[in-house]
């Protein structure tokens, strides 16, 4: 099943103003430029993760500023489609293994689904934004006609896949006429010579809800009504309970941090799990039984009975948070970090991928290699309130200047115009 999200009318002009004035220039010209176009984003989840939230902000801004800009998410027929993407997203992520036969038909056979569903629906653009591995097999059944230019854009931390998936997904990339990397080293050695390539790194929404300035005692009425103890330090990590986001790692970290600061708490936020990542209750279960049930653990995964949205929630913990953490082992970006960083917090990174563009270490945040290091990271920050100021100040200015969603939609409109400049028209 396909489904079109439909988005409230935004208006662009507090978004032109986070930038300088050339690139607002920069980026009305180059929207001017697809007005007359149709543009489909399209991705394998409404809600929950990254891709999601980043569609969230872009797509309105993109309407905004004048193009015609859709939504679309699909639906697989079978359920056992998103137990195989998130084996390929871990494989790609450097996981070992091969996928079956039957794993494979499953992949291939929910999306030729999915492609006669789209031509059936007379679902159709002139630039098409393929987000993720779930969707790259779906490029090669749509008529030219109907897509002259395609993009795909991979989100996920490429640095070290596993050689057997990736001989087997490269080729697909040849239905495509660009492909979009968040980092320089994701960019696949073994790349059709003819595919363009556009580095874009992600972005946050600052006017979101997620993101906006939450006053300090609402953010601390709403950790309170969450049964945290707003009188002692809490270091949070926001993340879906996923193998690559490390939460045993972040318990040992604080552990190790508890015994010079005896009153911490912990919180790990894993609200938005993803309707395409089933992983989620398994890790919990195993973050549960390493927690050892100690109270100054607090753990959300199920999002019921919540005193405020999931969105007002992240917001209050990053905001009433000392120290922020996010001790992944592989990251594609991580919009985690930038959330963080824009609440003037001092983020700890794992020294993985899209965390160490974002985090310049020791001005910005502290980027660790293991648990360990994180914890001694969370106890110097927590005696030295100075430098959680200091940090916390550098690191909103680096999101301000690299990390906001104009930024981004500038830099995917410009990767569209590179792309269009090598695919192939459709005849009138
Ligand atoms: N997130 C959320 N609620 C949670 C946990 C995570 O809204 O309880 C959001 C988080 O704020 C971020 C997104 O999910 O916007 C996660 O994106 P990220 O790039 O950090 O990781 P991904 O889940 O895509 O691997």
């Amino acid at each position: 099943m396909i489904d079109i999200i439909e988005y409230p009318t935004l208006k662009a002009d507090h978004y032109l103003e986070l930038l300088s004035p050339e690139s607002a220039a920069e980026l009305t010209a180059v929207a001017g430029r697809f007005r007359d176009s149709r543009v489909i984003h399209i991705n394998s989840t409404a809600y929950g993760g990254g891709v999601a939230e980043i569609l969230h902000s872009l797509v309105p801004l993109s309407n905004a500023l004048g193009i015609s800009t859709q939504r679309a998410v699909i639906t697989p027929r079978d359920a056992r489609f998103f137990d195989v993407t998130k084996r390929i997203h871990n494989m790609l992520q450097g996981a070992a293994g091969e996928l079956t036969e039957e794993e494979l038909a499953i992949y291939y056979g929910c999306l030729d689904d999915i492609g006669a569903e789209i031509d059936e629906a007379g679902l159709s653009a002139d630039v098409w934004f393929f987000h993720d591995p779930q969707l790259l097999p779906l490029a090669r059944l749509l008529d030219r006609g109907a897509a002259p230019t395609r993009l795909w854009v991979v989100h996920i931390d490429l640095t070290d896949p596993n050689p057997w998936l990736m001989e087997r997904l490269l080729p697909l990339t040849r239905a495509y006429d660009l492909l979009i990397c968040s980092l320089e080293d994701y960019v696949p050695r073994d790349a059709p010579g003819d595919l363009g390539i556009f580095v874009a790194p992600p972005a946050i929404d600052p006017f979101a809800p997620k993101n906006c300035d939450m006053p300090r005692h609402k953010a601390a009425d709403i950790a309170k009504a969450l049964g945290i103890d707003v009188s002692r330090p809490l270091v949070t990590q926001v993340s879906r309970f996923d193998f690559w986001k490390d939460p045993w790692g972040v318990i040992d970290a604080y552990r190790l941090a508890k015994r010079s600061h005896p009153d911490l708490q912990l919180a790990l936020l894993g609200l938005s799990q993803a309707n395409d990542d089933p992983e989620g209750e398994q890790v919990l279960r195993s973050v549960t039984e390493h927690s050892d049930n100690d109270p100054d653990i607090h753990m959300f995964f199920f999002p019921n009975d919540l005193p405020a949205s999931n969105d007002e929630i992240v917001n209050a913990l990053q905001t009433h948070s000392r120290v922020l953490v996010q001790k992944s082992t592989r990251e594609g970006f991580g919009l985690t970090v930038s959330e963080g960083m824009w609440k003037g917090k001092p983020m700890i990174g794992g020294n993985v991928g899209g965390i160490r563009l974002q985090i310049v270490d020791g001005e910005s945040g502290y980027l660790v290699d293991n648990a360990t290091q994180a914890g001694e990271r969370i106890a110097q920050l927590l005696a030295d309130n100075e430098l959680c100021a200091r940090i916390g100040r550098n690191a909103k200015d680096r999101v301000r200047q690299r990390f906001l969603i104009p930024r981004l939609l500038n830099d995917y409109l410009r990767a569209a115009q590179q792309a269009r400049s090598v695919a192939p028209q459709p005849v009138c």
